[in-house]
């Protein structure tokens, strides 16, 4: 009896050695033979952007089908998803016409996405500056005939800046519509970035049902402190003039690879990011990072000979940024199919340093993912507390799905978030490798504890 106590006792701790070893095998293998860099070079260089419908989107489904199939994953598949197309079209102009001090300025301008245009004969008003669509409101009739300028800014005290990016970006998806309600013919943002530079910074708006839709642009952080200097001085006159149009919808798809489990196959766990990007820049951190890191997680299995006793399946999302319509029908699809995700695991906050994973579920369920932090340690992942998963697995709540995200440090995401400058020599290797190997290291756990 003394003896199969010790023999109980002692086995949690022979699988923590055993975990270990492995963890550690998956992080070497990343480090020392990783593919997730060189993929996402050739996502992002050879591919390019590719927002939901355009061709570069479908060329990255096959690009990614393609690799997926060559790393010998048992299926591999495409799920059918219709996509709004948004299309941007010519060169932005947005620049504040005839000021006293300096003339006509031109500003360093991106449409947001799903904007309706301007059209070729352009927007000209006087522009009104305010903080917030609480001012907006309290202006109410006021702002008619204007051109709003929301010059809010993401607020510097806040340390996880994905917080301090949820204070601002408000007036981004939803002030236009705010700004409509009181008759304003356009608006125009301070990009939503906690950087001084003359990058704009595209995104999503969403238009209210039945409010005018007008046309809203980005100007850098620069551009929107000079605006809102010379409206000090004087009364600003803008034009904006914006090509851009929502056509009808096309097909497009996730892409779907799974390595099938020996002993639950029913039980599945997820990996995945998005695969569409803004159509400036190369998606690369956001979130070609994220799908190149979840192909990588799902191939350490096979490089190392860890046969899942769980399905494994990376799976890379459409059409996250203005729509997110492929995660939905995935959670439609998994729902109807009768499929059980045990976890999902998003990573989509860029191919920066990991710290640590967020959770979103019942508290039994997060605290068996916290228990694990000290695998992580050496890794310099610590950071198992923060609520959250990501945007493309949320819709696999109801199902009762752990949800699970990678969360690496926050600091400098918001330099490149939705910009030109979100591109492949913006990641850094190691940090991209840590990234996928964290990635891995949880997917193992995951398949081999369960989730209760
Ligand atoms: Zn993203």
């Amino acid at each position: 009896m003394k003896k199969l106590v010790t023999l109980l006792l002692l086995i949690p701790c022979l699988s923590f050695a055993q975990h270990e070893e492995t963890i550690k095998k998956i992080y070497d293998e990343t480090l020392t033979n990783g593919h997730v860099y060189e993929n996402l070079r050739y996502l992002c260089k050879e591919i390019g952007h590719r927002l939901s419908g355009s061709p570069q989107a479908a060329a990255a489904v096959e690009y990614t089908r393609h690799l997926m199939k060559s790393y010998g994953f048992d299926t591999v598949y495409l799920q059918p998803v219709m996509v709004p197309h948004w299309v941007r079209g010519k060169k932005e102009i947005v620049r504040a016409v005839d000021t006293d001090k300096h003339g006509t300025i031109n500003f360093n301008a991106l449409a947001l996405g799903n904007s309706v245009g301007t059209g070729p004969d352009g927007v000209l008003a006087e522009v009104i500056e305010v903080s917030g669509i609480d001012e907006v409101n309290e202006l109410g009739k006021k702002v008619e005939g204007k051109i709003v300028f929301y010059n809010g800014e993401m607020d510097p005290t806040i340390i996880n800046t994905f917080g301090a990016y949820g204070g601002a970006v408000i007036q981004r998806s939803s002030g236009a519509s705010e700004a409509a309600k009181y008759g304003a013919k356009a608006i125009i943002i301070r990009s939503v970035t906690n950087r001084q530079d003359d990058i704009p910074h595209t995104g999503s708006l969403r238009y209210k049902a039945l409010i005018n839709q007008i046309p809203a642009v980005a100007i850098s952080t620069n551009d929107a402190d000079l605006l809102s200097q010379v409206l000090k001085e004087q009364k600003v006159n803008a034009y904006i003039e914006t090509h851009c149009q929502m056509l009808p919808d096309v097909l497009s798809y996730n892409v779907i690879g799974e390595l099938r489990g020996t002993e639950f196959p029913n039980e599945i766990i997820a990996v995945g990011g998005h695969l569409d990007s803004w159509d400036v820049g190369e998606g690369a951190h956001d979130d070609g990072s994220g799908c190149m890191q979840a192909i990588e997680a799902v191939r350490l299995f096979k490089a190392l000979g860890i046969k899942p006793k769980r399905t494994l399946r990376a799976v890379m999302w459409m059409n996250e940024e203005n729509g997110l319509r492929g995660g939905v029908e995935y959670a439609r699809v998994a729902k109807e199919k009768g499929e059980k995700h045990i976890a999902a695991l998003e990573s989509d906050s860029g191919g920066f340093q990991p710290l640590g994973f967020s959770t979103s579920g019942s508290e039994e369920q997060r605290e068996q993912v916290k228990a694990w932090r000290d695998y992580f340690l050496p890794y310099r992942v610590w950071d198992f507390d923060q609520n959250g998963g990501g945007a493309d697995i949320g819709p696999l709540r109801s199902q009762g799905t752990l949800l699970i995200g990678l969360r690496p440090s926050t600091q400098r995401y918001f330099i490149y978030h939705h910009t030109p400058a979100d591109v492949f020599e913006a990641v850094d290797q190691r940090e991209l490798e840590l990234g996928a190997a964290s990635m891995a290291a949880m997917m193992y756990l995951l398949d081999r504890e369960g989730i209760r």
